[in-house]
């Protein structure tokens, strides 16, 4: 691979760069990782799945890996096939909490049983260290975590886990706002549009019914559930 992650992502419009979003936290920020925009380039994923699998060599093979729907998961189909005798599961995150899905029954694979950990961005470290309270509780050993991207540099280790693996930093080169400072000086200041989704900017619309979002944003089901508060608002 010649070309860098970034310029990669940036040329497949997985950075959205001076924009106006709403991450989960609530925080607005003018620069977003839209990674699910490059989940189709298979050749991609194949050559981050080898250049993953081999860097983490260096510390054995786990017995298992896992990956965080969406991306995690994804991650993890293409590591998967580099490392012979692996057994490859995911889990979701939600609202930093872990758990694996209903009814399938992965809980009794991570008794006793070394783990590596696979998502796409590291950025608090924060869906990582759920997806490690989710194998500690089921009696696996995390031994590493692996991402393909590190956006905070801070972030050097995470609690719990030996061994912490990315391919590329990408540093930020957006501005991140708390709802009032985005107001006071940020791209709220400005009236500029927002991205409904990606992110939680159609929660922000729901409460700011004349803010502007960007045309394409929204979902069909966004644009009722507005249209109806709307009514409401003009009622009231
Ligand atoms: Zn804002």
């Amino acid at each position: 691979m010649t070309k860098s992650i970034e310029q990669f992502l940036e040329e497949n419009g997985g950075i959205l760069r001076d924009t106006h979003v709403v991450f989960t936290s609530g925080k607005h920020a003018t620069e977003y990782f839209n990674i699910r925009k490059v989940a189709h380039i298979a050749d991609w994923w194949k050559v981050i799945g080898q250049r993953l699998s081999s860097m983490s060599a260096s510390i054995g093979r786990p017995d298992i890996i896992i990956g965080a729907v969406t991306l995690g998961q994804t991650l993890v189909d293409y590591v998967a096939p580099n490392i012979p005798g692996v057994f490859s599961t995911w889990c979701n995150v939600k609202d930093h909490v872990a758990s694996f899905p209903p009814n399938l029954e992965f809980e009794p694979l991570f008794k006793n049983r070394t783990v590596g950990i696979y998502d796409d961005l590291i950025t608090s470290g924060g869906s990582i260290a759920a997806v490690r309270d989710l194998v500690v509780e089921h009696g696996g050993i995390v031994v590493s975590a692996s991402a393909i991207v590190r956006r905070d540099q801070t972030v050097t280790e995470i609690e719990g886990i030996p061994k912490i693996f990315w391919l590329e930093d990408i540093k930020s080169r957006g501005h991140v706002f708390t709802p009032e400072k985005c107001l006071a000086d940020g791209p709220c200041s400005r009236n500029q549009p927002m991205i409904g989704r990606p992110g939680h900017g159609h929660e922000f619309k729901l409460k700011n019914l004349d803010y502007p979002m960007v045309e394409g944003t929204l979902t069909a089901e966004d644009l009722l559930t507005i249209a109806e508060a709307t009514d409401r608002a003009i009622e009231a």
